[in-house]
């Protein structure tokens, strides 16, 4: 391969791709090596791929081959990450004009093949990449969990943490680069440090005192993707006694029957996730909620799925998503007799949102009125010609919660109060005060 002097590099898939993908940007920054804005213009092109289930997989496949449709011969095409992982030798024979394949894990490897001189890059280099207000801070990779339905174990491997010196270190260069908001991802961000023998009282907790000492008060700090039976009281404690972590957590929990939970091979004990969300709720009265189901999982009978909807309604989730079960190869649950037929699938999942709806707009409610912080994320006019803003409170997590929109002027990247004066299912709106 003749010396590039351009790339362009295509991320698809969850944030912790995007993480992935600014570790490997900032690998090749500094360097000769140039980003370009389009594929066209780029002697390299490089796509990060998903492959968490089904969709994602296939999404991942055709984008690779509409690149690959598009490419010139002097262009070299990379495709990396989770998809190429699992389906590395497909993907090369299924579309030869990809001229390199890698799995996770492997982007210093892609670096060199760019003739990138990696070993003269610091691991965290000067270059923090931040867009907006909020940067993912990720604290850990794979996953030792059991759950029958996820590939991510085989994609990723078993939890590896990152060392606290090193967060802490990118930690202070992403505020540096202007991050007001560190949201700390992983595949299971509460099992933090189990591989180093740290248990659960010195593991995430103690990360959260270390990250919080080491960015100061003003950086607010976010969890997301804890894990049910890892929601401990020392946990709750920390996240109340620490001002910079935010009144927040995603727990995805799956479902909320026992017999479905036990056949997901999740945490199954209903009664303690009951107890775990009155401990928040009375340590944090403010607490915001947010959880993750799947509808149509094998063998899902109505009274299992009438039992979830019945448990989220109990617990009055602020934000709650709900993905159909889709069947992904090298999972236990592949093999699983009773598939829940598509359409079964889709009914259950559009009663579910039907459901969260109406208890997400009950939610919301409770905030019109407060006076909160918001990050602002951009700014414009509305259809009179009025300045607005856009951004999130700690309500709101980036990407996969509402946003909150407000008369006033501030500009991106900026802190400012906003007064809430009303609410939507998703949405909050107010004015800058
Ligand atoms: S905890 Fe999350 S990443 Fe780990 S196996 Fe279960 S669903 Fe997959």
């Amino acid at each position: 391969m003749a010396q590039p002097k351009t790339y362009h590099l295509i991320t698809l898939g969850c944030p912790k791709n995007d993480v992935d993908s600014e570790h490997f940007e900032r690998l090749l920054a500094g360097g000769e090596l140039l980003p370009v804005l389009n594929a066209a213009d780029a002697d390299a092109i490089v796509v990060n791929t998903c492959g968490f289930i089904e969709q994602s997989q296939a999404q991942s496949m055709e984008a690779v081959q509409l690149l690959a449709a598009g490419k010139r011969p002097d262009q070299t095409l990379i495709v990396a990450g989770c998809m190429t992982q699992l389906y590395g030798a497909q993907l090369s024979s299924e579309v030869p004009a990809v001229d390199h394949v890698f799995g996770v894990g492997q982007w210093r490897d892609v670096a060199k093949l760019l003739q990138v001189d990696v070993d003269a890059v610091h691991d965290i280099p000067e270059h923090a990449k931040v867009t907006g207000p909020s940067a993912y801070l990720k604290i850990s990779d794979g996953c030792d969990a059991p759950c029958t339905f996820c590939v991510i174990p085989k994609i990723k491997g078993g939890l590896r943490s990152a060392p606290a010196g090193l967060l802490v270190k990118e930690a202070q260069r992403l505020v540096e680069a202007g991050a007001k908001e560190l949201v700390l991802v992983g595949q299971d961000t509460t099992a933090w440090g189990e591989d180093m023998g740290l248990g659960v009282a010195r593991g995430l907790p103690g990360l959260l005192q270390i990250l919080s000492e080491a960015v100061g008060a003003e950086t607010w700090l976010r969890l997301m993707y804890a894990y049910p039976s890892r929601v401990s009281d020392q946990l709750i404690e920390t996240m109340a006694a620490i001002p910079n972590v935010v009144h927040y957590l995603d727990v995805p929990l799956q479902h909320g029957s026992e017999a479905t939970l036990r056949r997901m091979k999740r945490p199954h004990n209903i009664e303690r996730v009951h107890e775990f969300v009155g401990k928040l709720r009375a340590t944090m009265p403010d607490i915001v909620l947010r959880t993750s189901f799947i509808a149509g999982f094998p063998g899902e009978t109505e009274p299992e799925f009438e039992e979830l909807l019945a448990f989220a309604k109990t617990i009055g989730f602020d934000h709650a998503g709900c993905f159909t079960y889709s069947r992904q190869q090298w999972t236990e649950a592949v093999d699983l007799e009773d598939q829940v037929p598509d359409e079964v699938k889709h009914e259950r999942r559009e009663r579910f949102m039907v459901q969260q709806q109406r208890i997400a707009t009950k939610k919301a409610r409770r905030f019109v009125g407060k006076t909160l912080p918001m990050l602002v994320e951009g700014s414009g006019e509305d259809e009179d010609g009025n300045p607005v803003v856009a951004g999130r409170t700690y309500r709101e997590a980036p990407e996969v919660d509402g946003m909150v929109l407000a008369r006033g002027r501030a500009e991106a990247g900026r802190r400012v109060r906003v007064r809430i004066e009303e609410s939507s299912e998703y949405d909050l709106f107010g004015r800058v005060v």
